[in-house]
């Protein structure tokens, strides 16, 4: 196996998780944290972890990284984001009641409700068929948003009975639950196997 280089968003949320999944499967020199425009123009993909939305959007222009992540997403960067993290990708956000949503990149074809599998202690854990990748993928689900609907361009990989979970777009990839937190790396190794980053 040889690998590219895995960049890990690291302005909150989940990030050593993430960074110790992708270790796991591609090494550690491998790896890279993402906090600058240089450390993004060094990496081949990235993961997006969860967190809080509306913070991550404000930290993202923080370090003035919106414009050099939007400019490489064109240039079809894969990415794999994760709850709050495909939040930040989605096309369109139902406005939230409370009126303070973040600003998002609109690059992925869903429209997304945020918050709606409940609150903290409504958070869950389940088993997911996957497309492509197989049956009981294990999937947290943790003050998850809702993908209300999906492009034409989007295919969906998993559902949560009718909703889709894990979407698609081309190199783009938005997970309404958290892989890095359940223990199995497949998700993890067959979205990078799948964006070219691993290689047999
Ligand atoms: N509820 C968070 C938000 O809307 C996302 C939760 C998560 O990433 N686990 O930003």
């Amino acid at each position: 196996m040889t690998s590219g280089t895995v960049g890990v968003l690291a302005l909150q949320g989940d990030v050593p998780e993430h960074t110790e999944v992708a270790a796991s499967i591609v090494g550690p020199d491998h790896v890279r944290p993402v906090r600058t425009p240089k450390d993004l123009a060094a990496v081949d993909a990235v993961l997006l972890p969860g967190g809080e939305s509306t913070t991550l959007s404000r930290l993202l222009d923080h370090a003035a990284l919106r414009e050099p992540l939007l400019e490489r997403t064109r240039h079809g960067l894969p990415i794999m984001a994760t709850c709050a993290g495909l939040i930040l990708l989605a096309r369109e956000l139902e406005p939230s009641p409370h009126g303070r949503d973040p600003q998002t990149l609109g690059v992925l074809d869903v429209k997304v409700r945020r918050n709606d599998y409940g609150r903290q202690v409504d958070s869950f854990e389940t088993k997911l068929e996957v497309e492509g990748l197989g049956k009981d993928v294990p999937a947290a689900f943790i003050r998850a948003p809702r993908i209300l609907s999906v492009g034409p361009g989007v295919r969906v990989l998993a559902r949560v009975r009718e909703d889709p979970v894990l979407v698609r777009e081309g190199h783009l990839w938005g997970l309404t639950f958290h892989p890095e937190v359940t223990g199995d790396p497949r998700l993890h190794r067959y979205f990078l196997t799948e964006s070219g980053v691993l290689r047999p």
